[in-house]
């Protein structure tokens, strides 16, 4: 039969026609840029998020732009991030015209490590940093990291792209981040029909800057207090977004059953599957497996006989890309672990409403390599 690495069409019923009238009215009043479902959705999206405000935009990346230049950071200063991250966090750093310098993964947790971080913080002086809450979880040490940045006026972004409806200690992940984004690309947990994404903060300030940068800078419809670009979130999306935000919890809720016959499946075929650490309930973004990187190739090869779908989040570390050689200032952590984990590392099919049948396909495959 075969398995899907993602399927994002499984919607629950009702949705699709929902969205046609939508599409349909919107059109109909030619109710493209703004307007209600644009606020409503920010007022939803903080609601979930926990945060007193929340900026919609064109998409994460963007997100991660805006949140660097409302935090001031430009020309000259330098941006400790995740080497193990999507590159739109290396990229965000480089468009805002700041040097990137990266920070190796703990293997545990598979995010970045924060006593090389620490040990970076002092060596290198960054005008801000970026922390990336990978896999559908954090850090153990998420804590930490906001508090030593707190303590040395170094502003920390959180890259929450691939956390929407994660709970740190009982409550949104976003809550008590200084400043942070989040990306509602279709394969992600709140997923769009098309691009887009959004900023949480609690500090209004931030929020009016955010706000205004992603609208040209716009202080009135011909005024600028700034050089800002057009990353405003269309009306259609917004009203895609509104429709959906009511089954993400269902959604969620089937994710983690999911990872949870994973988790009770997995050990007991010699696989290691990554837990997330002890204060996250995770949102079942992904999968995560390590393979010694010389049997990857072999269990990679049954997967493909088999038609089941794997991924590799990810293949290299941003320090290793070509497209990072002009612009990284450094590379900071003693072993560069993360090239090895990147090397190791496969996630397993899964997305929302995957049936017992498709994990049975999943597990009777790794059986077979195993064999
Ligand atoms: C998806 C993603 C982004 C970028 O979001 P887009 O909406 O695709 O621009 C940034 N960071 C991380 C960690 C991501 O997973």
């Amino acid at each position: 039969m075969g398995v899907p690495f993602i399927d994002i069409k499984r919607f629950e019923s009702g949705l699709l026609e929902s969205w046609e009238e939508k599409v349909r009215v919107l059109s109909k009043n030619a109710s493209f840029i703004g307007g209600e479902e644009v606020t409503n959705l920010e007022a939803n999206l903080a609601a979930k998020a926990e945060t007193k405000y929340s900026v919609a935009c064109a998409n994460g990346t963007d997100a991660l732009q805006l949140a660097l230049r409302a935090l001031g950071v430009g020309k000259g200063d330098i941006v400790l991030l995740p080497d193990s991250t999507f590159w739109a966090t290396f990229e965000a750093v480089v468009n805002v015209g700041a040097t990137p310098a990266t920070v190796d993964t703990n293997p545990e947790d598979l995010q970045m490590d924060f006593e090389d971080f620490k040990k970076a913080l002092e060596k290198v002086k960054p005008k801000a940093a970026i922390i990336v809450h990978l896999y559908g979880w954090g850090s153990s040490r998420l804590d930490d990291f906001r508090n030593l940045c707190k303590s040395k006026g170094i502003p920390l972004l959180e890259d929450g792209a691939q956390c929407f409806g994660v709970k740190y200690k009982g409550e949104s992940i976003y809550k008590n981040a200084f400043l942070s984004t989040t990306s509602f690309y279709p394969a992600k947990v709140l997923g769009g029909a098309g691009d887009g994404g959004a900023v949480f903060t609690n500090d209004e300030a931030l929020a009016s800057k955010v706000r205004m940068l992603s609208n040209h800078g716009r202080t009135s419809h011909y005024g600028y207090g700034d050089v800002g670009w057009n990353s405003r979130l269309d009306t259609l999306q917004a009203a895609f977004l509104n429709l959906n935000l009511p089954f993400l919890d269902e959604r969620i809720s089937s994710r983690r059953k999911a990872c949870q016959k994973y988790y009770e499946v997995l050990p007991s075929l010699g696989v290691n599957v990554i837990h997330p650490p002890k204060d996250f309930f995770e949102n079942g973004y992904c999968n995560v497996t390590l393979f010694d990187p010389s049997e990857r190739p072999k269990i990679q090869e049954i997967l493909k006989q088999k038609g089941i779908g794997f991924g590799n989040i990810y293949p290299g570390a941003m320090s290793d890309q070509e497209g990072a050689k002009p612009y990284i200032q450094g590379r900071y952590g003693e072993e560069h672990r993360t090239g090895r984990i990147c090397s190791s590392v496969l996630n397993l099919p899964l997305f929302p409403y995957m049936k017992d049948s498709e994990l049975e396909e999943v597990f009777a495959a790794v059986r077979e390599y195993k064999k």
